[in-house]
């Protein structure tokens, strides 16, 4: 069974290191004497113990092997695997949670109770709506720098849940929290007798899997094409969907048809007769049909979009404003081509959604709803319909400058050949 996968977002220093120390070492998800090392560093320190550091201590063990920014913490409850998609400082966070590294089925907003709701959290909030995570609850942290102070937890959801409904998005529920001294992760605590809810582990147990992928359209981005032993492997991620040997596919956005001869995986020898969302295989057909990085296999009965004028919402975080006429790089799953912003219908500042009055540019942390013209033909579906091949990243150079969501599209062809 695949992990659950949890995002932990909230502005910094409103604790969300610590919590996630916290909840692998009393889970049981981190071996003792690693605890015992970061709490021995605290002591010579003469500090209290900062859970926070146990976090780093593994992120350094990490270091060596992760090309990428993305960081995966895998803790366990006594019902099921976790995985938290986490990365080091808050640029790098919302670049990878933009670029959909981290698709998330589930996200908990951190809030310090002494500080409230900030810039930075309506900010995220905006990414979780953009992202379409639905699953959202909301931790209200250091409740004991507030004196554990049921009035000032219910102060703070109802700001929250102003801010969230701004964004049409709704928690799931609150939990008052000090993740410093383990209060409400798994353990309960007289300091919060006023609470009745679930804590934060009865919380994440209570999670589901974002996407029931199997019912999903078939979606296999193309990856690489590997000759062997006189054969041609196309190999790819299903995004979505099943596949199945006989099944009759469309190959986009060239809309040549042809079937599935074999499925290969990469670690069994057993030959496999059907493939689900999330395997990474081979595949080879029945005809030598023309293909590439970036074509989309998708069964004959629910073809993509196709298409090369996008209708995006975009959040844009790059350096300079993202410009119309300007050229960058589009990429969607695994197809990449140049864009050019077409139209620029509406700007909003992703912190309190104000509208911005210039429409000739969207600048950092503001919301673009925006016309991409793209140079080749893309093979996409609507956010809505499979997030999977629903979301792209822009890059201004070399830079992830920018993500965002298909709303819709200007004009699209999919006619099967
Ligand atoms: P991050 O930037 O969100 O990852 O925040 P950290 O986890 O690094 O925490 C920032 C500071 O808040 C550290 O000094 C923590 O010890 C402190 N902190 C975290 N949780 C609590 C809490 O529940 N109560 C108190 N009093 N301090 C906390």
């Amino acid at each position: 069974m695949s992990e659950l996968k949890i995002v932990i977002v909230g502005h910094v220093d409103h604790g969300k290191s610590t919590l996630i120390g916290r909840l692998l070492a009393d889970t049981g998800s981190v071996p003792d004497d690693r605890i015992e090392a970061v709490r021995r560093r605290c002591v010579d320190q003469g500090k209290d113990m900062e859970y926070a550091f146990l976090l780093d201590a593994l992120e350094e063990e990490q270091a060596q092997g992760i090309t990428l920014d993305t960081t995966r913490i895998q803790f366990h409850s006594a019902q099921r695997n976790y995985v938290i998609i986490d990365a080091p400082g808050h640029k790098e966070f919302l670049k990878n949670m933009i670029s959909g590294a981290s698709d998330a089925d589930a996200a908990f907003l951190l809030i310090d109770a002494e500080e409230g709701v900030r810039e930075q959290t309506r900010r995220h909030a905006t990414i979780l709506k953009l992202l379409g995570i639905r699953q959202i609850h909301v931790v209200i942290n250091k409740m004991d720098l507030v004196g554990y102070e049921q009035a000032v937890f219910e102060q703070i959801v109802a700001v929250c849940t102003d801010a969230l409904a701004q964004v049409e998005l709704q928690a799931l529920s609150y939990i008052p929290m000090a993740a410093k001294h383990g209060e409400n992760i798994l353990a309960r605590s007289a300091h919060l007798d006023w609470y009745q809810g679930r804590t934060l582990i009865e919380t994440i147990d209570t999670l589901k899997a974002q996407h029931p992928e199997a019912d999903a359209p078939t979606r296999l981005p193309v990856q690489d094409i590997y000759k062997f032993d006189h054969r041609r492997i196309v190999a790819g991620r299903l995004e979505s969907g099943t596949l199945q040997v006989g099944d009759t596919i469309v190959c986009w956005p060239q809309g040549t048809r042809t079937r599935i001869k074999s499925l290969e995986s990469w670690q069994r020898n057993q030959p496999l007769t059907t493939l689900t969302a999330g395997m990474s295989v081979g595949v080879t057909l029945e005809d030598p049909v023309f293909l590439q990085r970036g074509t989309v296999i998708a069964r004959e009965e629910a073809p993509p979009l196709v298409g090369d004028h996008l209708k995006v919402t975009i959040y844009w975080l790059g350096q300079q404003p993202l410009r119309a006429g300007k050229r960058y790089t589009i990429k969607l799953t695994t197809q990449e081509t140049t864009c050019e912003v077409a139209a620029i219908d509406h700007v909003y500042d992703s912190s309190d959604l104000s509208t911005a009055d210039a429409l000739d540019q969207v600048p950092t942390n503001f919301v673009g709803e925006v016309t991409l013209r793209t140079k080749q033909p893309l093979a996409f579906d609507l956010f809505t319909q499979v997030a999977e091949t629903g979301r792209f990243v822009i890059l201004d150079g070399f830079e992830v400058s920018g993500g965002g969501s298909i709303v819709g599209l200007a004009d699209a062809v999919n006619q099967a050949k």
